[in-house]
């Protein structure tokens, strides 16, 4: 086995997160150690978006960074509700992946409790990065951009809501209020104030937090990071954020749809690029300031968000979100603040660069899969540059179908945009690609029994399964 050392190299050469030599993690322990910290949390996303853990005491850190935890591919297999479907093809009981944890992103989860949170990246035995890894996957893509001069932030919008469920298959939101209601921040500020004292220990910066429309809805924005870094930040605030509302005896949901009646949850993604030392989104002569390269970038992403659905809306009950008029953005357009275009454009003003919005994202989206995936579509954008469509503004329903395509109603549809798609399939590599598709496939077949109802219950309160 390469040495703790030499695999950190090799991770280094492939544009990965190198794994710390021994005599720093053990520096770091004993800093965290000194700060109160007693255990870590290691966690990875699998395909189906579930954040999988182990925790082990702080005094093993050193070790577990240079030898990983075990964990069997078996994990990516796991479906939507934690069943194995024994259709995929990682659905055997042999092989031992090493999670090793990236000491660079670690930080306090429960700092009073003790806990300290490191997203990891699986290895072979013999020290070579896991292809099917999803975090890996992002950071050989946020590597690949820096190559070419390019560099990007963003940041993820998260939406819950807050509730009691129902045997029979409802939901009680837990705060009351109406949409945006100061009321609700009042009546849920003793909630929020929590969250926020929380994501402050986490070490986790945030923008925005208030009352969503939906009952019983919050929403959270994280300051924007380095690509790798915004969907680290969304794992753990959402951990962050599911165990203050166990605190307060509610189950906090992040599922797409919570019930039929209410708007969903979406998981937007910000996003803004910069190439040598250029913005691309801002400055330009362009509509609403876009670069001509900034128009390449919009137009490649456009045409690949088809492609970019089953990283983007991972879940059966993800496509009864995408419905118009509820915000969900279905519509393969881009638009100038036009808040049901898959794609908005945020003009620079006060002091913060112009952005793009991906709105069509929920938070079934393993978020590595997802960042890698917009920035591998990034890349081909600018290296072979489309000509972008006018803006679209008002109601992309009211458009002629023509200038707003519905995107994919389906996963089942989502599935085949995807897996025709040559950007991702290089970007991915075949067996990634592969079976993420059967992960999505999988999920379709778990959704076609259930009716409408009994679907959206199914995930009501996901990723909690068993509710
Ligand atoms: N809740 C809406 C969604 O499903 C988004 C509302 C908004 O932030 O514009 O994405
Ligand atoms: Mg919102």
């Amino acid at each position: 086995m390469a040495s703790a050392a030499e695999s950190g190299n090799d991770l280094e050469a492939c544009g990965c997160p190198a794994v710390p030599d021994v005599p720093s993690a053990t520096a770091l322990t004993a800093k965290l150690l000194e700060r109160g910290l007693r255990r870590v949390a290691v966690t990875f996303v699998n395909h189906a978006g579930s954040v999988l853990a182990k925790g082990v005491p702080l005094e093993r850190l050193p070790l577990v960074a240079s030898q990983g935890l075990g964990f069997s591919p078996v994990s990516d297999a796991f479906g939507a509700t934690g069943l194995i479907d024994p259709q995929q093809s990682l659905a055997r009981p042999d092989g031992d992946l090493r999670l090793k944890p990236d000491l660079a992103a670690l930080r306090p989860l429960d700092p009073g409790n003790g806990w300290a949170w490191a997203p990891g990246i699986r290895h072979e035995r013999d020290g070579a990065i896991y292809a099917l890894d999803q975090r890996g996957f992002c950071a050989r893509q946020e590597a690949a951009l820096a190559a070419t001069g390019l560099s990007a932030l963003a940041g993820f919008e998260i939406e819950w809501m807050v509730g009691q469920p129902e045997p029979a298959g409802g939901w009680i939101p837990a705060v009351a209020g109406g949409p945006y209601g100061a009321d609700r921040l009042v009546e849920g500020l003793d909630y929020l104030s929590a969250v926020a004292e929380a994501l402050d220990a986490a070490e986790l910066p945030w923008l925005q937090l208030h009352p969503e429309y939906g009952a019983g809805q919050f929403e959270l924005s994280l300051a924007a990071a380095q690509p790798l870094e915004a969907a680290d930040r969304l794992v753990a605030a959402r951990l962050v954020i599911q165990q203050v509302s166990r605190r307060f005896g509610w189950i906090c949901s992040f599922a797409p749809v919570v019930t039929a009646d209410l708007v969903g949850n979406g998981g937007h993604l910000h996003l803004s690029v910069v190439e040598r030392g250029v913005p691309l989104l801002a400055g330009g002569a362009g509509p609403a300031g876009l670069t001509p390269r900034g128009e390449a970038l919009l137009a490649g992403l456009l045409e690949q968000l088809p492609a970019l659905m089953p990283l983007a809306c991972a879940l059966a009950v993800s496509y009864r979100r995408l419905a118009p008029c509820r915000w969900a953005a279905p519509f393969q357009v881009w638009g100038v603040e036009n808040r049901e275009a898959a794609l908005r454009l945020v003009p620079a003003a006060g002091g913060e660069p112009g952005h793009l919005e991906i709105k069509v994202a929920d938070l079934s989206a393993n978020p590595y899969l997802l960042v890698g995936g917009v920035l591998a579509v990034l890349l081909d954008a600018l290296q072979r540059p489309r000509v972008l469509p006018p803006p679209l503004s008002g109601d992309p329903s009211a458009a002629p179908a023509a200038e707003a395509p519905r995107l994919p109603r389906t996963l089942t549809e989502a599935v085949r945009a995807f897996e025709t798609s040559p950007v991702l399939r290089d970007a991915m590599g075949e067996a990634l690609q592969r079976t993420v598709v059967e992960a999505r496939l999988s999920e379709v077949r778990r959704s076609e029994p259930l009716a409408d109802d009994a679907l959206i219950i199914s995930t009501r309160a996901w990723p909690l399964t068993g509710i």
